[in-house]
């Protein structure tokens, strides 16, 4: 997988080795998708959904500024509203696997972690008639090993080089000025990938309207910048070009 990228920390890794097991950018485990080379594209991933009225607001604004986006579903969550993750798939956008019950992988057995995917996988397809080809962890968090059986999968492990921590903060102000503050410039050569939630892991009907909100400002200032908002298969595809 030489499209990979992300800068090698293996020389850090018994120092940093706590912080690296979370860390989005660390290659500590396997080749990993952190973010393109384009930085006239983005990619909008949205975890947790689906969930409902929120990942429908969201097509809504995509559709009306254009933009393709990429979500990790949970499988339980699919098995319960799989029209929407339907939707999803009509509208052009990209569906990635965020495990069947959202566990921390840092404890799961790899049997587990196979049925996770493949439980979530087969309610996918069953809802769209496809499979997708991305992972993410809940959390973030892995443990040597969980990448490569992913990978064994035949899936790409994705992670992110922007938060937005729209989980948290409480005001959308907030929340946009700790995403702008990490979004690279045109000398970084570097197509960012946000992390944003449509929904929450423990139930649905999490209010994430301030998810919608920051979209909204995200679409705006990149559609003034000049930036594409794309899948991160599309992403990807720059890398393998
Ligand atoms: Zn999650």
């Amino acid at each position: 997988m030489q499209w990979i990228l992300g800068a090698g920390a293996a020389a850090s890794a018994t120092l940093f080795f706590t912080y690296a097991s979370k860390s989005p950018s660390s290659q500590l485990f396997g080749a990993t998708f952190v973010s393109g080379v384009d930085p006239n594209q983005v990619a909008l991933t949205y975890d947790d959904g689906p969930n409902d009225p929120y990942t429908f607001q969201l097509l809504e604004l995509l559709e009306k500024h254009q933009a393709k986006a990429t979500f990790f579903v949970v499988g339980k969550f699919v098995k319960k509203r799989p029209d929407i993750v339907r939707a999803i798939a009509d509208a052009g956008h990209a569906l990635g696997n965020h495990t069947f019950s959202h566990p921390n992988l840092t404890y799961v057995s790899m049997e587990k972690l196979r049925r996770e995917i493949e439980d979530t996988e087969a309610a996918i397809a069953d809802a769209t008639g496809r499979r997708s080809t991305l992972f993410r962890p809940p959390f973030g968090a892995r443990r040597p090993g969980i990448f490569g059986e992913v990978r064994r999968l035949g899936m790409i492990p994705t992670m992110w080089s922007v938060t937005t921590r729209d989980w948290k903060y409480n005001n959308t102000d907030e929340i946009e000025r700790h995403t702008v503050s990490q979004l690279s410039n045109h000398t970084d050569k570097r197509g960012d990938v946000i992390l944003l939630h449509d929904g929450d892991h423990l139930a649905m009907g999490a209010d994430r309207s301030r998810s919608v909100e920051i979209t909204e400002r995200l679409l705006l200032r990149f559609k003034n910048e000049g930036r594409e908002c794309v899948t991160v298969p599309t992403m990807m595809k720059e890398l393998v070009s």
